[in-house]
């Protein structure tokens, strides 16, 4: 029997369902107790509604200083302004992350160097990153991907022995664990994006944090024009007043959001028994966010397992956005260093949803679906 005929006869056997949607309803009862305050004390980004929004922030993760900014992209630009570098300096990045992370980077003439990451995970290789820093490497950033964490403990010993500064891109990674700390704990600086498709959403928006005074300052300053002291460039990538309420709103519901989509998560890995998909292996220690439920294939041809759910109404980000290594985009082409670990991990998963609008017929369907792939 050929590979469509069978599919098209496990197809016959998981009934249809309406697709599924993968956009979250971002509203919360405390919107529009919080949205008010804001009307009444002030719009701005230096607006005290903001304030209290960091200060949230900062409690929840114990990390000294949060600085609020316009978007996850602004985080990155504004976390480079917290480490020293000249144009044409070199930062490491995994080829495995959004350009997003990258596009910040070369906007102000920094080079990216794309590292391997490890396998079945997407942490820096540390023995692929033995071989790609150099004397200009003025920062190493980690983007684990999903809600799953890396192994930024280990990088961070790394990093400092090398005495680069690391910096989390953690725009998928809000309260993730690793070691009973938060993973941001693990940066010298840690980035994130509340943009409405992340785990936690104030439309658009994003936040950067670190322990360490002097990057808080720096980075800071660079937010609101230098300070507007004519002696430091700058720009204003602050965040809004209303955007800052919405994500104390969203603060609230965040423990919600951890427990559901655990839940979720506990349903779908109970009734998968397909032993030709996984999720993603966990680093010990390591407790994720649910964002989404990384599965992978055992073999053959992960995009394949994509499309089968796609069939199936079941949307996935790696349809959306077809994940590759970022050095095939033409922009990255002259970066291109093939890092095998990274294509062979983003060519074997697919995301699938956890979110708390998911009904027990959408969790039951998802599983029903997983177990009718035949590869
Ligand atoms: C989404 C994302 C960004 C960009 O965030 P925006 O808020 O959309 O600017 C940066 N890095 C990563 C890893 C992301 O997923």
């Amino acid at each position: 029997m050929s590979a469509s005929t069978r599919m098209s006869t496990v197809a016959r056997q998981v009934p249809p369902r309406p697709r599924i949607d993968d956009s979250v309803q971002h509203r919360h009862p405390q919107d529009e107790l919080y949205l008010r305050r804001a009307l009444e004390t002030g719009l701005t980004g230096t607006a005290p509604i903001v304030e209290q929004y960091e200060q949230r922030i900062s409690e929840r993760y114990g990390i000294k200083h949060v600085l609020a900014v316009s978007s996850g992209s602004a985080a990155v630009a504004v976390a480079l302004e917290g480490v020293d570098w000249e144009v044409g300096d070199e930062v490491i990045v995994p080829p495995s992350c959004p350009i997003c992370t990258v596009l910040p980077l070369m906007a102000r003439g920094l080079e990216p160097v794309f590292c391997d990451v490890r396998p079945h995970n997407f942490g820096l290789d540390p023995e692929d990153l033995a071989r790609v820093v150099s004397p200009r490497t003025r920062a190493i950033i980690e983007v684990p991907m999903w809600g799953y964490p890396s192994r930024a403990d280990e990088l961070q010993g790394i990093a400092r022995s090398l005495g680069v500064p690391l910096i989390l891109d953690l725009a998928h990674c809000h309260v993730t664990r690793l070691q009973g700390r938060w993973l941001a704990e693990f940066g010298d600086i840690a980035c994130f994006s509340t943009h409405e498709g992340k785990f936690m959403s104030t439309g658009e928006g994003g936040f950067v944090m670190t322990n360490d005074p002097a990057r808080d300052a720096k980075m800071r300053a660079y937010t609101r024009f230098g300070n507007l002291d004519g002696k430091k460039v700058g720009l204003n990538y602050k965040l809004g007043g209303l955007q800052a309420a919405v994500g104390l709103a969203r603060l609230d519901a965040i423990d919600w959001h951890l427990e559901v989509r655990a839940r979720n998560r506990a349903y779908l890995l109970e009734r998968i028994d397909n032993p030709l998909v996984r999720e993603l292996p966990i680093v010990e220690g390591g407790v994720i966010n649910g964002y989404a439920l990384l599965m992978q294939v055992t073999q053959g041809d992960g995009r394949r397992f994509v499309e089968h759910l796609d069939a199936h109404g079941i949307p996935s980000d790696v349809k959306k956005y077809d994940n590759q290594p970022l050095y095939n985009y033409e922009l990255l082409a002259p970066y291109r260093r093939d890092c095998k670990n990274a294509r062979e991990l983003l060519r074997s998963l697919t995301t699938i949803p956890l979110h708390p609008q998911l009904s027990d017929e959408d969790l039951q369907h998802i599983a029903a679906t997983v177990n009718a792939y035949d590869g």
